[in-house]
């Protein structure tokens, strides 16, 4: 069943059309990874889903249409983590920042505390809870970014290059929570990236070049299109590579997204 569907959606900036007829829906409880390269439409599908530009009633989620009129309902339950989020940030601290969007939904002071405490924990944050926000590097601000999104206890997570500034090893680690999230909490979790190796953690791939479809599938086979993918500029994740290879010598059984499962299979 989906929970995000978009229908016949035309945008287009002036004389540029982005989409044109553009069609996707997105499962509940999945977690899907939109890919493409600069240019291929990515910023504004995120704008379009957050309703900062106009769809026109083509886009529903959550069984609401996406207009002026149920924007609050949707964003209630959609959290959006943004690449710079300076632009969003509206508080001094970082520890008001989180209790922000909670506040506007009139929830009660006892269990924002509660929430700020979970969700600080979860990322790390309990050393620049009173720090102002813009002060922060930008690694901090998009862990910032994506506490202020969970603590809405979000039904939809979107991330837009969400986590890029972060250290690898701690991006690595917030994959894992997200990952928990998606799995035991039925999270779905739209993730918008230029980077396929992002793709290991999700079910579905899906990469869009000139406002348009060209692969979608899930894993491995989706990259069986890995030519479409070098077409477009995009990098293979050198496991898949390796793993393609290995696989015509039999030495083993599928892709691998990630070389740590690779590593094992070619140990057994
Ligand atoms: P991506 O995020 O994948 O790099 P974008 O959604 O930013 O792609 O851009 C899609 C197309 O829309 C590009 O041709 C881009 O030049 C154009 N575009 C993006 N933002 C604007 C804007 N504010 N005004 C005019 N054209 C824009």
């Amino acid at each position: 069943m989906s929970i995000v569907e978009i229908n016949d959606l035309t945008f287009r900036y002036k004389n540029n059309f982005v989409f044109d007829n553009f069609n996707l829906k997105i499962d509940r409880g999945s977690w899907v990874t939109i890919a493409g390269p600069n240019g291929s439409g990515k910023t504004t599908l995120v704008k379009l889903l957050a309703g900062l530009e106009k769809s026109y009633s083509c886009i529903k989620i959550l069984d609401y249409v996406l207009d002026k009129k149920n924007l609050f309902d949707i964003r209630k339950d959609t959290g959006f983590a943004f690449d710079t989020p300076d632009n969003f940030f509206a508080c001094e601290t970082v520890e008001d920042e989180l209790a922000f969007s909670l506040e506007n939904m009139a929830v009660m002071p006892k269990t924002i505390r509660k929430k700020i405490n979970e969700i600080s924990k979860l990322l790390k944050l309990e050393d620049i809870l009173k720090q102002n926000p813009y002060e922060l590097s930008g690694g901090q601000k998009q862990k910032v970014s994506l506490a202020c999104a969970l603590m809405l206890e979000p039904r939809i997570l979107v991330l837009d290059e969400a986590l890029l500034m972060i250290d690898i090893n701690e991006r690595e680690e917030i994959f894992k929570i997200l990952k928990d999230y998606n799995v035991r909490k039925k999270v779905t979790i739209i993730s918008f990236t230029h980077d396929l190796d992002e793709a290991k953690y999700s079910d579905r791939l899906i990469i869009l070049n000139d406002g348009k479809i060209v692969v979608d599938g899930s894993f491995p086979s989706v990259f069986e299109e890995e030519l479409v993918m070098r077409k477009i500029g995009l990098e293979v994740p050198f496991s898949v590579e390796l793993s393609k290879k290995l696989k015509l010598y039999n030495l083993v059984s599928d892709i691998k997204l990630d070389l740590e499962g690779l590593v094992n299979e070619l140990w057994k």
